[in-house]
């Protein structure tokens, strides 16, 4: 992995989360506060717009860049979430010239962490965690196993989408959903979508 790889990665992310305007800003209307979509574009949009000065960055260097970067366009409770991930995933990274799958697999895992610890919350409290932490688990999984980087793409598609499916009959006790108690029951959660949509989307990216 590499800048021009993040680079692709985060236009695949991009286009994904535009493609997917509606079910996004729906869920975040039924049970939040109706941004979230706005949020997730804010944030694509200035990634994006650093694309050229992250190229010439060693990967660590440009995740960094990115957390720093959505820390300061980002609004609401996702913004800084994310920011936590992108510069926990760097500092990771910081020590490791190519990172292969294994790295990847461990640096997505820390990333997960930070924002467990950002947002002190655990699964199963109906947020972006319930896709994050399955997928960072089998992650690591499969990656220790030696498997491809195809092999691991095709498997966590299903996990990030099963997460996003149990977040639907849970009650939320994160966020702006956990005044709603029973209300919130049936509805999945807005981060969460926007989780199963970009980790689907660097999957494609990779079996592509
Ligand atoms: P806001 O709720 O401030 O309007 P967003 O709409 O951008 O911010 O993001 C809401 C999403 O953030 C929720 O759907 C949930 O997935 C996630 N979230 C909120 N609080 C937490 C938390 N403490 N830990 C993890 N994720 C959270
Ligand atoms: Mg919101
Ligand atoms: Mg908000």
């Amino acid at each position: 992995m590499n800048s021009d790889t993040i680079n692709h990665m985060a236009a695949a992310i991009r286009a994904a989360i535009l493609a997917h305007e509606a079910d996004i800003e729906s869920l975040d209307r039924e049970i939040g506060d109706g941004d979230h979509y706005i949020n997730m574009k804010r944030g694509c949009e200035a990634i994006s717009n650093i694309a050229a000065e992250l190229t010439p960055l060693p990967a660590a260097d440009a995740l960094n860049k990115i957390g720093m970067k959505l820390l300061s366009t980002i609004g609401g409770a996702s913004g800084p979430l994310f920011a936590s991930f992108f510069i926990s995933m760097g500092k990771t990274l910081q020590t490791v010239a190519t990172p292969a799958s294994n790295d990847i697999a461990l640096a997505f895992a820390a990333g997960v962490e930070a924002i467990m610890q950002r947002g002190k919350a655990q699964a199963g409290e109906k947020t972006m965690l319930d896709v994050l932490i399955p997928v960072a688990h089998t992650f690591k999984q499969l990656a220790e196993q030696g498997q491809t980087a195809a092999q691991i793409a095709t498997a966590l598609k299903p996990v990030a989408s099963d997460g996003l499916e149990s977040t639907r009959n849970l009650l939320a006790t994160k966020g702006r959903a956990a005044g709603l108690g029973e209300r919130a029951i049936g509805h999945l959660d807005a981060g969460a979508k926007s989780c199963q949509v970009m980790i689907h989307a660097v999957c494609d990216q990779v079996l592509a």
